[in-house]
């Protein structure tokens, strides 16, 4: 099929998905626990624009005149790789699916999705919705399953000849691993983080705050760019942790299909656990609890949104990524001090700074070792701006032009100019 006509069914796909959209919000909401109307409005949201700009984006890949150096023309070609297997997580399962799945099929591939085992739903139903868009049969494959053998199995086989990961940075290693052992399939790979949040002393308090909970507690903190290490300059840091406080008293956590809840349930209660061992280690390590530090409620993994002060950088808390409802505050006192604490760290994913002084910003965005700088702004994810970590955070992006490229190879053709000595 030729990129536009891919294009056309893909515009067609997104249109199909947008009629749906009710539908797939709230299988988002039942399968992760989202809250229901951030499921419509960011998730479903996403899924449509991200599929709408690759559509715009299948007739727009091309290859390149050379400028030889001998008497030889030669141009390149970029074709699809073949077969994608695209395995991704459960904290955002339809974004990650059309995140993997609409660059995929611009640069023509065919894909195999796995969708992570606790929230399978949502992919299944936009398979189904792919075929009322005319995408042809055997093009968008799902296959569930768990990791150690549906996940496997797709990294480690002969005939798929790209591999497309978002998880954790553990399993990241593994299928780099069954690449390596098997076809030897490049992989791209978008894993965890526990990024820096960074408040100067110059920032607008208000905002910082807000962008702070944004960065911790949205998607229950389920979120791989979760600005989990806040930084506060020495001269705003007892402001800003009053107000962080105070705003948290209206913080609601409970059932997603409830309209005033901010906050519902972590996916399963195996994470439910993982966060709560993580909070019981940061008062162990002698973390003090500013908000938060138990379950929620009765019954579901509901917990409390939780901020540890007096954090050391050092901390179990402060140094892995917990994937949950849980901040560390600390406090610093120059830029060279919070350049060096917030390059401390094995993830390279994301940053946020909050500074009124451009000299200040740009310095940091030059000096912090991350995928990507949110100055001003936390989470400002888009689909045209370039999305994947650096160090163990991984390689390879999302969003954007750049996220073709994993899906295509380079083929250069090279014949002898007329009449020269070849
Ligand atoms: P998390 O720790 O956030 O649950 P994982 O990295 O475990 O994330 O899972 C992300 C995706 O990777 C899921 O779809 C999961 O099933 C899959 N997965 C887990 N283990 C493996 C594995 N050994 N090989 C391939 N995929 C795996």
């Amino acid at each position: 099929m030729s990129g536009s006509e891919r294009g056309k069914v893909m515009a067609k796909y997104a249109e199909v998905v947008e009629r749906h959209a009710d539908e797939l919000a709230a299988l988002e909401s039942l399968d992760a626990g989202k809250p229901l109307a951030a499921a419509r409005a960011v998730d479903v949201g996403e899924c449509v624009g991200i599929l709408r700009y690759f559509a715009g984006a299948a007739d727009k890949i091309h290859g390149e005149t050379l400028k030889m150096s001998r008497q030889l023309q030669g141009y390149t070609l970029r074709e699809p790789l073949g077969v994608a297997g695209l395995i991704v997580p459960w904290n955002f399962p339809a974004i990650m699916f059309f995140s993997k799945v609409s660059p995929a099929l611009a640069a023509g591939c065919t894909v195999v999705v796995k969708p992570a085992e606790q929230t399978p739903l949502s992919a299944l139903f936009l398979a189904h919705l792919s075929k009322q868009a005319g995408v042809p049969d055997g093009v968008i494959n799902v296959v569930t399953g768990f990791g150690p053998t549906a996940g496997a199995a797709i990294s480690s086989h002969m005939d798929v000849d790209v591999v497309a990961f978002t998880g954790s940075t553990e399993v990241g290693r593994l299928i780099m691993e069954a690449s390596a052992k098997s076809n030897l399939k490049p992989v791209a790979l978008e894993l965890g983080g526990k990024s820096p949040f960074i408040v100067f002393d110059d920032a607008d308090l208000d905002k910082a705050v807000e962008l702070a909970i944004g960065g911790n507690f949205f998607n229950k903190g389920e979120a791989c760019v979760a600005g989990s290490r806040v930084f506060v300059q020495e001269g705003i840091y007892d402001r800003f942790e009053q107000k962080l406080a105070d705003t948290m008293k209206s913080w609601v956590v409970g059932d997603p299909f409830d309209p005033r809840v901010n906050q519902g349930p972590q996916v399963d209660k195996a994470q439910y656990e993982r966060v709560l061992g993580y909070i019981e280690q940061g008062k162990a390590e002698g973390a003090t609890v500013l908000t938060g530090g138990n379950p929620c409620g009765k019954k579901g993994y509901y917990i409390e949104p939780t901020i540890f002060t007096n954090v050391k950088d050092d901390m179990v808390i402060a140094r892995e990524e917990i994937f949950g409802p849980v901040m560390c505050l600390m406090k610093f006192k120059t830029v060279e001090e919070a350049i060096e604490r917030a390059n401390g760290t094995r993830y390279g994913l994301a940053a946020g700074l909050v500074t009124r002084d451009i000299d200040v910003a740009n310095r940091m965005a030059r000096s912090i070792r991350a995928g990507v700088v949110w100055v001003n702004c936390y989470f400002a994810m888009d689909r045209s701006c370039p999305f994947g970590g650096r160090k163990m955070s991984g390689f390879g992006k999302d969003d954007s032009m750049h996220a073709l490229d994993k899906f295509l190879a380079v083929k250069s053709v090279v014949t002898p100019v007329h009449g020269s000595p070849w």
